[in-house]
């Protein structure tokens, strides 16, 4: 066996793991499907600025090994991330926070506000929230549901909000005071020449393979490896027989525009469900560019299927009982181990999937 470890996949866990396990002395090399490392952390110069291919990556986390870890790799710039919503021309800020009721109601306290929320709230009769759209009333109520949650979720998730988990909008802080910052996490920013050098750093001392597909690979070099450290799609990975989990996806429209400032925000959600795109994205403001010109990325959801990529998998109660069954033939699997986004099927941040990947590597 030439290998110990094969890694299929260059995303932000397989580079982390083959990071590890070469550090560790073990002879690793990774696959990866498409022409380029760092998966969907991917990000490219255009007219010197850096764009986030696979939509916006802001780096956030509670887990101080977590960000000890990261800068390591790469110094991080103090970028907060603070969207704003765009319901039919009217500017909220997000997340929901005094800014978003003052605007919403004109209120100017915080016992205001929770008194707004709490009539809502009441009025919806909801004590116990069983999905989202009851998740969403219960915890911010009816005007801010029907503004700012309802359109777009519906856009992103493709189904209805009676039809989704409640855990999904509870990523989002909701908080009375008047502090717009997306996440309630002590250390955040975007690393300083994008994220692609990160992928490269980790990837130093170790073999690479592009355009290259496992399931092609392993027919042609069968025993290559002694392990193998699999984040693609699970159920891919056992021929879906059990039956396809699902996934959504996106399509990105990326273009140039020549004026320096487009939306004055690097992030602009979409927030009513006539306008077909959930979000647009103004990359140089993740970095304080000053450059004359602009790119711009309109974020449109897209429904999945085979030959798209799979970007968000649907933790709904159907297809994660649907992964156990999944999990519990990769657990049955000496010489395979599943990470990340996919080979876990759980909708994970960045530092979720680092700190993942370091466990992993440590345990074995
Ligand atoms: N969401 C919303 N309105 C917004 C932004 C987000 O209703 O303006 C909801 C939506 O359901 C979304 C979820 O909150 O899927 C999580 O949003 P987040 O920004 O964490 O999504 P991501 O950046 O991972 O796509």
């Amino acid at each position: 066996m030439k290998y110990d470890y094969l890694i299929v996949g260059a995303g932000l866990f397989g580079v982390v793991a083959a990071h590890e396990m070469t550090k560790a002395g073990k002879k690793c090399i990774v696959l990866d499907r498409r022409g380029h490392i760092g998966g969907n952390i991917y990000t490219e110069d255009v007219e010197g600025i850096c764009v986030h291919k696979y939509g916006p990556h802001i780096f956030h986390t509670k887990n101080k090994k977590v960000w000890d870890y990261i800068n390591k790799f790469a110094e991080f710039n103090h970028y907060i991330n603070m969207p704003v919503a765009n319901y039919k021309n009217e500017i909220y800020n997000l997340p929901f926070n005094m800014n978003t009721f003052n605007k919403m109601w004109g209120v100017k306290t915080p016992d205001e506000a929770r008194a707004m929320i709490d009539a809502q709230r009441l009025k919806s009769g909801i004590k116990e929230p069983k999905n989202l759209e009851e998740q969403a009333l219960f915890l911010v109520g009816r005007d801010i549901y029907e503004k700012l949650i309802k359109g777009y979720t519906e856009k992103q998730w493709g189904r209805d909000c009676k039809d989704l988990p409640p855990f999904i909008i509870k990523r989002l802080p909701l908080r009375f005071v008047y502090d717009n910052n997306y996440f309630d996490d002590p250390f955040q920013g975007i690393p300083v020449g994008g994220y692609t050098p990160i992928a490269e750093k980790m990837l130093e001392n170790c073999e690479v393979r592009l355009n290259t597909d496992y399931f092609d690979f392993i027919a042609r070099n069968p025993g290559i490896a002694k392990k193998t450290v699999y984040t693609g799609a699970i159920d891919e990975f056992f021929g879906c027989r059990f039956g396809a989990l699902e996934y959504r996806s996106l399509r990105f429209e990326t273009k140039i525009l020549p004026t320096d400032n487009y939306q004055g925000n690097a992030i602009v959600n979409y927030t009513e469900r006539e306008v077909p795109y959930t979000r647009v994205i103004e990359h140089k403001h993740f970095a304080f560019g000053n450059q004359p010109n602009t790119v711009i990325t309109h974020e449109y959801p897209a429904a999945w299927e085979r030959g798209l990529e799979p970007y968000y998998p649907i933790n709904d109660e159907r297809n994660n009982a649907l992964y156990e069954k999944y999990k519990a033939l990769a657990d049955g699997q000496d010489d395979v181990y599943f990470g990340g986004r996919l080979g876990q099927y759980k909708y994970f941040d960045m530092d979720k999937v680092i700190a993942e990947a370091l466990d992993f590597s440590e345990r074995v």
